[in-house]
């Protein structure tokens, strides 16, 4: 797929969404079946324009190409919001009898005029005009953002003794130059080993300042962007984006995520302590004077705490976890759990000849295709996401979902590519986003109900996935060493399960500290103060650790960019604490393949048709809470 190729399609695509949208302002469709249809068929073409931009801007290997997909977003920005902002739509589907559509119907109907609302359909022609001005400020901004991460990598220069403690297929991949010194890059791949594992406090110190230098011309992108964000909120009657950005989620409003935070962070208090204790224990062994613990160390304290307490070192395990034995084990998994098979194909267009593709089916039946784009390179996301490449609608447009990572790379590595453990559970993660959308889109029949309309629901089905890494009878299927073949032992994973959960009390600190940062940084209190600032009051307030002196954060913070998380990183505890409570109804394991598909089929299956607390409630028989996660929490060591 060339530049121009993504140029032409996506203006011919776009010209196509022109006429639909002039067809139906000139003449809406008085039968109000057809006038949903068309509405539909209307936001469905807006969709597959997006969606595929979505994907290639972070994957395309060619930066014409990656400029050609920002044009148009942009382009679809402007659409997107004409579309929101029509008032013939609108008045065409207020008028309708919603008592006479059937329920999914009824809530297209209502989400997409709440949509329209949110557009500013409200508001008189200069206003709405200024709304609209605003929208493709914010999605300019936002796309210089993530470009200005996407293009920074660091390379840091280090002895060659700051490879001490890390893993050997690591330290082979890393030589030392004629100087004697070794290269390490920001890029997650490279970087996790060195944080966790490296003995030389210096060297992760450096690393990790090299880390939150990125990007630093995004100090003052993020504030316009945060200003856009504000001022877009304020004219559409909201008192900040914060309450705008968590009107349309679970959580509701700021105030409601502020409770949740506090709640969970009393939770975690006792079990932050005493772990936080055992860490600076071990830090004060090694190092008398020390004071606190730095936040970016807390990995390199939380894996040698579990080596103490557990005689777990995840460094035993990465023997048994080469890449392409794990992807092999989620596919199968995936068969098992949820009755999906995977079979290689070559489609007509590619973007980068890494990514490997699988057409998909469901109960035998064909159910759409996943795209694996697994390895880093330049100029591509340094993130694990999944993204939807395309919408599924039940017999009209099968799913298409893609996971882009950074893992090590077969190919590349010039050893086997072995993972460490925890990017396995990042993997089985963005499988569970990927096999969401494929599920869901075998079900849903209404483009506006494709996904989940809350999306801080979107994390609780990857997070849940999480936890089938640390099953014996999975790990046992697919984790054999790379050199003698022996499967991985019993007692090791038993080791590994017994430390799983260790550390989880300063992590939901750290997490619902992050949460607050995001939160308070679209705050209408806070919306002309320095970004850096902000996330360090809060920094200050509501963490152990000791911070960096002098850092870009949150200059450098991937989802800042993205409405789905803006003001709602909370997204991540609060879809925790459901996935957890989602386990408590699997009573007999994670393998009870029954629990599996009533889980599909409760959870993943309804999309957006109905909202995503019933869909849990449906699955649990009560509506969920989150004794389970604390639990969980408070047992956590
Ligand atoms: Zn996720």
């Amino acid at each position: 797929m060339t530049a121009e190729e993504i140029r032409t399609r996506g203006e011919s695509r776009l010209a196509d969404v022109r006429d639909r949208l002039a067809r139906l302002e000139a003449d809406a469709p008085k039968d109000s079946d057809a006038l949903l249809r068309d509405v539909d068929e209307l936001q469905l073409a807006m969709t597959n324009v997006t969606s595929q931009l979505g994907v290639l801007v972070n994957v395309h290997p060619d930066l014409a190409a990656r400029e050609a997909c920002e044009k148009i977003q942009l382009e679809a920005t402007k659409l997107n919001v004409r579309i929101a902002q029509s008032r013939p739509i609108y008045d065409a589907l207020s008028a309708i009898d919603q008592g006479k559509l059937d329920p999914h119907a009824r809530r297209a109907v209502e989400l997409t005029l709440m949509d329209m609302k949110r557009a500013g359909i409200a508001l008189d022609e200069t206003k709405r005009k200024h709304a609209q001005e605003l929208r493709e400020r914010i999605t300019q901004l936002s796309q210089t953002y993530s470009r200005n991460l996407r293009d920074d990598v660091r390379t840091v220069e280090l002895p060659l003794s700051a490879l001490e403690g890390t893993p050997a297929d690591y330290r082979g991949a890393h030589p030392a130059g004629a100087d004697g010194m070794v290269k390490v890059t920001t890029d997650p791949p490279d970087m996790a080993p060195l944080m966790a594992y490296s003995k030389d406090a210096a060297a992760r110190l450096a690393l990790s300042k090299a880390y939150f230098d990125r990007a630093r011309g995004n100090i003052e992108v993020f504030d316009q962007l945060r200003h856009a964000r504000h001022e877009l909120a304020q004219a559409l009657g909201y008192p900040s984006f914060a309450a705008y950005n968590l009107e349309d989620k679970m959580m509701g409003s700021p105030e409601n995520l502020d409770r949740f935070l506090d709640d969970v962070r009393a939770a975690a208090k006792a079990p932050a302590e005493r772990q936080y204790a055992a860490l600076l224990d071990i830090a004060r062994r090694e190092d008398p004077s020390t004071q606190r613990i730095g936040a970016w160390d807390t990995q390199y304290y939380v894996a040698r705490a579990k080596d103490e307490r557990f005689h777990f070192d995840p460094r035993e395990v990465r023997p048994y976890l080469e890449y392409n034995s794990v992807r092999q084990a989620i596919l199968d998994l995936a068969a098992q759990l949820f009755d999906l098979t995977f079979t290689p194909y070559d489609p007509e267009e590619i973007w980068h000849e890494d990514a490997e593709h699988f057409s998909v089916t469901l109960n035998g039946k064909p159910a759409g295709f996943i795209t694996l784009d697994m390895h880093p390179r330049p100029g591509k996301n340094k993130w694990a996401t999944s993204f939807g490449y395309k919408l599924g609608l039940k017999d009209r447009q099968l799913p298409h979902n893609v996971l882009v990572c950074n893992f090590p790379d077969p190919k590349a590595s010039k050893g086997p590519a072995l993972m460490e453990h925890q990017q396995v559970v990042t993997f089985f993660h963005e499988f569970g986003h990927l096999v969401h959308g494929i599920v869901r889109g075998n079900v849903v029949e209404w483009a506006r109900l494709g996904r989940p309309a809350e999306n801080d629901f979107m994390e609780a089905p990857s997070r849940f996935l999480e936890d089938y890494v640390f099953e014996l009878d999975v790990l046992r299927r697919f984790a054999k060493h790379v050199e003698t073949g022996a499967v991985i032992p019993e007692d090791l994973v038993r080791r590994l399960q017994a430390a799983r959960d260790f550390g989880d009390g300063v992590q939901v600190e750290q997490m619902t500290m992050r949460s607050r940062q995001s939160l308070r940084l679209h705050d209408d209190a806070n919306i002309d103060r320095d970004c850096r600032t902000i996330a360090r009051e809060v920094a200050e307030r509501e963490t152990r650790f000791e911070l960096l002196d002098v850092t870009n954060w949150p200059a450098n913070w991937e989802h800042m960019s993205s409405e789905a998380y803006a003001a709602a990183y909370g997204t991540y505890v609060w879809s925790d604490t459901i996935a957890a409570d989602i386990r408590t109804g699997f009573t007999n394991g994670l393998m009870d393949i029954d629990a599996a598909h009533r889980y599909r089929d409760l959870v993943l299956a309804p999309g957006g048709n109905i909202p995503a607390a019933d869909a849990v409630k449906n699955f649990l028989g009560r509506p969920y809470n989150t004794n389970a996660f604390k639990e969980r929490l408070a047992k956590s060591g």
